[in-house]
């Protein structure tokens, strides 16, 4: 029998962070960590996933994160206020799923935020580059990985291109002509949203 995308889906992305997982708990970096939790300096900015991530956040949204807020309120909410915003990376704007400082997805957050660590606590400030200071061993294994996982999507026949973490998620909530939203996702899986 012909398995549903959506559980191939989840099948591949949660192979792909338990994996990476095992590259986290091996980094030689670990004691130097700086993330301390409730500090979210890495959530302001633009967020770059897969779009298989984005497609399995969507589908856990509904039973994960519907209860815990609004979520059609507050994605129209987050909508409004960043398409007011000119220029987008020059603000650095919170990441859609950071509330009171809080990762409202944080079990469910994409790779690139699960092999994010600072080495250096002074650094998560204003005005510098984030990618001058994370722990380097995470970041390029985690590198390899991301490219082997791609490359199983593809054999797979699932999506595997990158994309702006906001624009996904928005293409599936609120724009029901989009492809990503609605070809690969199911039309039952797809909600519109007119605002
Ligand atoms: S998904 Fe969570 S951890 Fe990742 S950037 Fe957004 S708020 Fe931060």
């Amino acid at each position: 029998m012909k398995q549903p995308i959506q559980f191939k889906i989840a099948r591949a992305v949660e192979k792909y962070y338990a994996d990476l997982q095992l590259i986290i708990e091996s980094s030689p970096n670990q004691s130097n960590w700086a993330c301390k939790k409730t500090c979210s300096f890495c959530c302001n900015g633009p967020i770059v996933i897969t779009s298989s991530e984005v497609l399995h956040i969507a589908r856990k949204m509904e039973s994960d994160i519907e209860p815990l807020i609004n979520l059609e309120a507050h994605l129209k909410s987050y909508l409004d206020c960043v398409s007011k915003c000119k220029y987008y990376f020059e603000h650095s704007i919170p990441c859609v799923f950071l509330k009171d400082e809080i990762c409202l997805i944080y079990k469910i957050r994409p790779s690139v935020c699960r092999k994010y660590f600072s080495l250096n606590r002074n650094n998560c400030i204003k005005d510098r580059p984030i990618s001058t200071f994370t722990d380097p061993y995470c970041m390029k294994n985690g590198k390899n990985l991301l490219s082997t996982f791609r490359t199983q999507l593809t054999k797979l026949g699932l999506p595997e291109s990158m994309e702006d973490f906001h624009v996904g998620i928005f293409n599936i909530f609120f724009n029901p002509n989009s492809s990503k939203g609605g070809e690969h996702y199911g039309e039952k899986n797809r909600r519109t949203i007119s605002c």
